[in-house]
């Protein structure tokens, strides 16, 4: 691998571009005609605009991606996260048309994209999921309300192509469950283009808790640890931390091993990601993701492993060269998603970053594209920068938390900066082990 492009924008692409430079690699940069003052395009060997704002046209478009890997001379591609980072069709035709897809095969991929068939991967590996369906539920309706019944109320329902928080519903009664059932199934359809409906418990106070992996497809694997990202709204994650705290140290000794082991027996290669609900000092298993996630950055600060790096290394070709035992989790890192956003309403707030100052000292990371003068486009994600802490202990890192966001400026444009001010100083947060409602009960939404 000589020369990497990096099929994707704003902080991840930036991030990447890092990386490839450490390792002395190449890089391409493709943008779209309203990124072209994205920062990580003046650090690239090579730009090529790939097509107008609409993402369908440039940042999703496959052939115009693979056109300027070819046009450039590129020989591997990453895809960041979001955009084609989980499309399988994407990963394969990179492969058939001679490029390196920097992640898992593309039957890795269509496998862990598919909810049941994931799960189903899952069971076959030993990694404990949630007691439900067992598979799509049937035609039969009558056979639907026997499950349903064996399973215990309330109970979700979940299309088995849905992802990003869509194509669920929860059933309280028995009365409501047939009636879920088909709404569920014709937006699947609708939505996923696969009418395929599974049934899972609807666990009442989960954390959310993930594991993650390197492994380099060739019988070695590791895991870096956990993360807690349980303060979520709508489904999407605003604090994460690492490691998870309080959580039962036999359970997570279990749940690691059985990711590792997974992820051995799957051939998994590259970064991933096992996403699990924790209750009651047990874990259940819901997705994988299949990629470089969003908060990576944590566990790479309790760690000292560069995962990305370690990455793009596995993806070439080269064995895993972290043994489990070289592993040693120390200290406590936390890190808040500065969003482009109104802080109340939530709604996009893209526009011209006036002034832009960084907070930094002991402990303190920001992964940002942002720049005095920068203009966010409205076309896009509202992830603007992950502003991240590390401290010897969890208090340490908070109150470095507290510091950096105090610091943080960014003018022209809102942001959710108020929103981490307060929960950083919330009592329920700072004590440690919130549920995944928590956020959404503190805002008044449920
Ligand atoms: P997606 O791929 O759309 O993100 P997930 O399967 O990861 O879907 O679930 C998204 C979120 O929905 C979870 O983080 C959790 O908040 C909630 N959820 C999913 N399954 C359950 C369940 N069995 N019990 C309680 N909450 C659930």
């Amino acid at each position: 691998m000589q020369k990497v492009l990096i099929a994707n924008r704003g902080e991840i692409a930036l991030r990447i571009i890092r990386a490839c430079k450490e390792l002395g690699l190449k890089t391409v940069a493709v943008h779209s005609t309203a990124d072209r003052e994205l920062m990580h395009l003046a650090m690239a060997d090579e730009t090529v605009c790939i097509g107008p704002a609409i993402a369908t046209e440039s940042y999703l478009n496959i052939p115009r991606i693979i056109s300027a890997a070819e046009v450039t001379g590129a020989d591997a591609i990453h895809p960041g996260y979001g955009f084609l980072a989980e499309n399988a069709d994407f990963a394969e035709q990179i492969e058939r048309s001679g490029f390196t897809f920097i992640g898992p095969s593309a039957d890795v991929i269509r496998l862990m994209g598919d909810k049941v068939s994931a799960i189903e991967a899952m069971k076959k590996a030993g990694v404990p999921t949630v007691p439900g369906s067992d598979g799509p539920l049937p035609e039969d309706e009558q056979k639907c309300l026997q499950i349903a019944k064996r399973v215990g109320y309330p109970v979700i329902i979940k299309a088995s192509g849905g992802g990003g928080g869509r194509g669920m519903r929860v059933v309280h009664k028995e009365e409501d469950l047939i009636k879920s059932i088909r709404l569920t199934r014709t937006e699947a359809g609708a939505a996923f283009g696969n009418p395929m409906v599974y049934l899972e418990k609807f666990l009442t106070n989960p954390r959310h808790v993930e594991v993650q992996v390197l492994s380099d497809g060739q019988g070695n694997a590791i895991h870096l640890g956990d993360r807690d990202c349980s303060l979520q709204r709508r489904h999407q994650k605003i604090i994460e931390e690492a490691p998870a705290p309080g959580v039962d140290e036999k359970a997570r000794a279990e749940v690691q091993a059985r990711c590792v082991q997974a992820c051995i027996e799957l051939g998994y290669r590259g970064a991933g990601t096992f996403e699990f609900l924790y209750e009651d000092g047990q874990f259940f298993f819901i997705e994988m993701n299949t990629r470089i996630q969003v908060e990576h950055p944590i566990s790479e600060m309790v760690t000292g492993i560069d995962i990305l790096k370690e990455q793009i290394k596995v993806c070439g070709g080269l064995p895993l060269s972290l043994k489990q035992e070289d592993v040693v989790i120390r200290g406590h890192a936390i890190e808040c998603r500065i969003n482009a956003e109104d802080p109340t309403s939530f709604l996009p707030s893209p526009g011209t970053v006036s002034f832009f100052h960084a907070p930094g000292g002991n402990g303190v990371r920001v992964d940002s594209h942002l720049y005095s003068g920068y203009k966010v486009p409205p076309n896009y994600d509202s992830l603007v920068g992950k502003l991240i802490t590390y401290g010897a202990t969890r208090d340490e890192a908070m109150a470095r938390m507290r510091n950096a966001l105090d610091e943080l400026v960014v003018d022209g444009i809102k942001t959710n900066t108020p929103l981490h001010r307060e929960l950083v100083r919330d009592e329920g947060f700072c004590k440690g082990g919130v549920n995944i409602h928590y956020l959404e009960k503190k805002l008044g939404i449920s």
